[in-house]
């Protein structure tokens, strides 16, 4: 009889389904989201209304609240239009041209030169050729790159046809192998019909075995034109965003992977030659969502003892709860790494600040260091509470400042999270 009262309840908890207005509710902040990132608007539409359908009646999972079920299918979503898994351009053994596209200054030739160290790293051998004739200087910058990288480089002359450079490029290979070919061509500053005939007709006499976009990650809402054009003019066949290193969360990347429906290969993080990654579609998901690994710290609270996490309502996060829930992160292991998946957390814990099991300790001494009043109502907590706080757990008043300052960006992204649906599946509408 016990194990069937259970069967009933589990049954019960596993019955509990997204609502309408729950979903509802939930995407206008997924689709804020989503233009915070710079996500082209049509392609952030056309995403929520395909999670939301998706959404409606979907079962809570396990002990994850309404709102934590929604993030989480729209995380996968994501994942899933970026193209699930990382992907690699196919090479054959021999015969590859690489063309590489995309406006000035997207990063095409610097690309063109990490591109060579990577693949001159797996044991390939690379010829470069530099076909950007707008600007001298742009062959000159391919040149030395490939000095730097230790492969040769065929320069075009100004004038060439396409046929002459063609030809030269298969003079070339005839003396000194090369199975893979990467050409970096001239960048436009817009869409110009001229030079996207020019670009056309090189890549007629070239035939490239694959066609690389380059995408600047701070294009934001024209990265969707960008890609269409190019993919219209240029039949493109990948992707390889650049710039990720800056501040974008990543939204060009997924208005030009939607809009083309090409993989994406790469990202660029770096002004320099290693500075090429391959592209990983949950982490940028998760960039674009803003959240950190949220689903990471999910599963991990799923693990650990949910009820000793739970806020009764995420605005009313008090410095108690954090206590607590600082108490029982301990005990669900390396704490550095699971501090940095709380959202919010690594944007508020100042500069220089170490996560670890001492810093955790500061904290709670802190904390212990306060009346209950103080810990539930911080607001209370003035100049001269302050003093006595930082004696008492033998801090400075500025680490009580820290600590406040970090509780209360917590506090906001709680909120955040809350009005994605309160916990429990209370549904949408927390404050
Ligand atoms: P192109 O006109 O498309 O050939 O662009 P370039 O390769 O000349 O790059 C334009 C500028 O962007 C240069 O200053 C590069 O150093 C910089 N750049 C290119 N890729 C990246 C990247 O992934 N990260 C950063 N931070 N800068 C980059
Ligand atoms: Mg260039």
């Amino acid at each position: 009889l016990g194990n069937k009262l259970q069967d009933i309840l589990d049954r019960v908890g596993k019955e509990r389904q997204l609502t309408e207005p729950q979903v509802k509710a939930a995407m206008r902040e997924i689709r804020m989201a989503l233009l915070e990132a710079d996500v082209n608007f049509g392609v952030a539409k056309e995403f929520v209304a395909k999670v939301s359908e998706k959404a409606v009646g979907q079962d809570v999972s396990g002990s994850l609240n309404s709102g934590q079920t929604v993030v989480k299918l729209v995380h996968d979503e994501l994942i899933q239009t970026l193209g699930g898994k990382s992907m690699q351009p196919e090479l054959k053994a021999e015969g590859n041209v690489w063309f590489m596209v995309g406006l000035q200054g997207a990063g095409k030739t610097t690309s063109t030169g990490k591109l060579a160290a990577y693949y001159k790293a797996k044991g390939r051998r690379v010829l470069l050729v530099a076909a950007d004739t707008q600007r001298p200087a742009a062959r000159d910058q391919l040149e030395v790159l490939s000095k730097q990288v230790g492969v040769p480089v065929l320069k075009v002359a100004d004038g060439e046809t396409p046929a002459e450079t063609r030809r030269r490029v298969d003079e070339h290979l005839k003396t000194d192998f090369r199975d893979l070919v990467i050409v970096d061509t001239a960048g436009r500053l817009q869409i110009d019909e001229a030079l996207m005939d020019q670009l056309a007709d090189l890549q007629t006499a070239m035939q490239p075995t694959e066609t690389l976009l380059v995408v600047d990650a701070m294009t934001g809402q024209e990265a969707l034109n960008v890609a269409q054009t190019f993919d219209e003019r240029v039949q493109v066949s990948g992707l390889i965003i650049t710039k990720m290193d800056g501040d974008a969360r990543g939204g060009a990347a997924l208005s030009a992977r939607s809009v083309t429906g090409k993989p994406i290969y790469f990202a660029g993080t770096s002004e320099k030659l290693s500075g090429l990654d391959a592209f990983h579609p949950d982490r940028v998901a998760g960039r674009i969502l803003g959240m950190g690994d949220v689903l990471g710290l999910i599963e991990r609270v799923e693990m650990a003892d949910l009820k000793a996490m739970e806020v009764k309502k995420p605005g009313d996060f008090d410095l108690e709860d954090l206590l607590t829930q600082l108490r029982q992160i301990r005990k669900m292991g390396p704490l550095g790494d699971l501090l940095k998946l709380i959202p919010g957390m690594s944007k508020a814990l100042p500069e220089g600040f170490n996560v670890d099991e001492k810093q955790i300790q500061r904290i709670d001494a802190m904390i212990s260091s306060m009346t209950l009043k103080e810990r539930r109502n911080p607001k209370v907590i003035d100049g001269r509470r302050r003093k006595r706080i930082a004696a008492g757990s033998g801090h400075s008043v500025q680490d009580i400042n820290k600590l406040l300052k970090m509780h209360e960006q917590m506090k906001d992204m709680m909120k955040m999270l809350g009005r994605m649906g309160g916990p429990g599946g209370k549904g949408p509408g927390g404050k």
